[in-house]
């Protein structure tokens, strides 16, 4: 890729050139370097996308689900085949290191497996004979055309956490990828076609706040389904609601993790390393705060100090790189204005990932570990969320404040207890208000049969994502009733049916 090359929409089967449009520019975070330039759709791109799916409609839903699974199945083996080709690509644009790419597909892939199940999962209730020879079943049908708003930071797995569901439910979906890591939506929407997807099914139009608005207006929109910050959440919440459509708004989170007494700190600490600095923790599941219960504090700093000492910066597609860069150059000034901020408000700085210089790289825009003591819940670096591999630690002199702090934040989207003590773990997942619960789980991330989602204002509207949630959320109930002429008929009824 170079400067030169140009990432399009992409519309009715067929990659398109876009013309005079404007365009934003995609960087390799590892080396600083400008790679590639996307088109930002106009209105008349998002038109045509959505001209697009509005006539593949009919025939898709009239696929029975059978049909669709099958060409699931088949997309299914494509990725499997083209995993590290994808994992290249996201490592490429967004600066993960390879080995968090590949998981990454991985877990995309697993929603595709549940969405084969379509036929059984959209199996409904019929209840025979309810009274006067009348029958009572449920349908749940496709709602129509459905788009999807999507972050930088998991350009596969989030995509594939709405498409396969979407599309197996019978729905046409328009897909507005981060403009900043694009080119996978393109090997998405070329794999899905290869696996016999019709033309119009799936659409993707890049861009930024210019398409976003235009799908919010659609009329012939139904649904939304948006995940990123929470700002932005809250605004595609109440836009998309003010336009009639149905709509789940994932947004940003401030993760804890709770590490009592009797925990094993070495699985503790190891278990941080990963979920705080894994992908430079630009995760909405990256534990960003770890909030140490009694005297366990400086034996958790112990153990991470030579952890972070160890940690391997660099190229995300280097050997042996175990965090790679942050996405922009201004993200990567804001993390460390974070830093800047944190040492101000009073927080002890135990190690500065502030000027860090990668060897070879030194365009790039890396971010070093970064480790914070006597973090308080006043701070900014406490209450905001930063994105960037910064931990801090919380003390607190017992468990109920642990809980007690934790339920106060803003963001509930994940959130883990580290303990030995079966009673502590049982109140913590009961007690805590926060969506997504680990029990010496760092990421709890669910499967795909379960559903993804925060509390608070991590999310808006009522469905999670995938899973269950995600079904519902694609589909539509309908209740039907029948009776035939020659069942007993008693002439017009006034009063409200009742069973008999
Ligand atoms: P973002 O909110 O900046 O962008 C998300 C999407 O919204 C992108 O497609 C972007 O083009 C679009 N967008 C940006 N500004 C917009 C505007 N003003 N109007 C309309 N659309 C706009 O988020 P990001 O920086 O790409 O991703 C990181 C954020 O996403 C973090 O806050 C992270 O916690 C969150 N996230 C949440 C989850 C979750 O499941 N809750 C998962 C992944 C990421």
């Amino acid at each position: 890729m170079s400067e030169a090359t140009v990432i399009g929409h992409y519309i009715n089967g067929q990659v398109q050139d876009t013309g005079a449009e404007r365009y934003s520019s995609v960087f390799n975070p590892a080396t600083g370097q400008v790679q590639a330039r996307v088109g930002l759709a106009s209105p008349a791109t998002v038109e045509a996308a959505v001209a697009s799916a509005l006539a593949a409609f009919p025939a898709w839903a009239e696929q029975s689900s059978l049909r669709r699974a099958r060409i699931l199945f088949k997309f299914k083996e494509l990725l499997d085949s083209h995993q590290d080709e994808l994992a290249e690509i996201i490592s490429r644009e967004h600066g993960k290191v390879l080995a968090d790419a590949r998981g990454e597909v991985t877990r995309g892939i697993e929603i595709v497996e549940f969405a084969c199940g379509a036929p059984s999962l959209l199996q409904t209730s019929y209840s025979d004979n309810i009274g006067g020879g009348i029958d009572n079943w449920n349908l749940r049908q496709p709602l129509g055309v459905c788009a999807g708003i999507t972050p930088f930071n998991f350009p596969v797995m989030v995509p594939l956490w709405m498409i396969p569901l979407a599309l197996v439910t019978g729905n046409c979906f328009i897909l507005k990828p981060s403009e900043r890591d694009p080119s996978a939506s393109l090997l998405l929407a070329q794999l899905l076609s290869e696996a016999g997807l019709p033309d119009g099914v799936f659409n993707v139009v890049q861009g930024d706040k210019a398409a976003v608005d235009g799908l919010l207006q659609h009329p012939e929109i139904q649904a939304i389904s948006f995940v990123g910050s929470t700002p932005i959440a809250e605004y595609i919440h109440q836009q998309a609601s003010q336009h009639g459509k149905r709509v789940q708004a994932l947004g940003g989170a401030k993760n804890h993790m709770i590490v009592m007494p009797d925990a094993d700190l070495e699985q503790a600490a190891d278990a941080l390393m990963g979920a705080a600095f894994g992908s430079a923790g630009e995760r909405c599941m990256a534990i960003s705060i770890a909030v140490v219960v009694g005297d366990v504090g400086d034996r958790l700093i112990e153990q991470l100090l030579p952890r972070i000492d160890r940690l391997k910066v660099g190229d995300g597609r280097a050997a042996g790189s175990e965090m790679g860069p942050v996405i922009t150059a201004q993200h990567k000034a804001k993390v460390e204005g974070y830093i800047d901020q944190g040492v101000a408000e009073g927080a002890t700085l135990r190690v500065d990932g502030r000027g860090l210089s990668v060897p070879g790289a030194e365009e790039g825009f890396f971010v070093g570990a970064t480790l914070f003591d006597n973090v308080t819940a006043e701070m900014s670096i406490y209450r905001e969320e930063i994105f960037g591999p910064v931990l801090g630690l919380v003390r607190v002199p017992d468990f109920a404040s642990a809980v007690a702090l934790v339920n106060a934040h803003e963001f509930g989207n994940g959130v883990c207890c580290f303990t030995r003590d079966g009673g502590i773990a049982r109140a913590f997942a009961r007690t805590i208000k926060v969506g997504m619960v680990g029990i010496n789980v760092p990421l709890p991330v669910p499967m795909a049969w379960h559903s993804f989602g925060g509390w608070k204002r991590s999310l808006f509207g009522d469905h999670h994502a995938y899973g269950e949630e995600g079904l519902r959320f694609y589909s539509r109930y309908k209740s039907v009733m029948q009776r035939w002429p020659d069942s007993i008929a008693k002439g017009p009824e006034f009063a409200m049916p009742t069973a008999q």
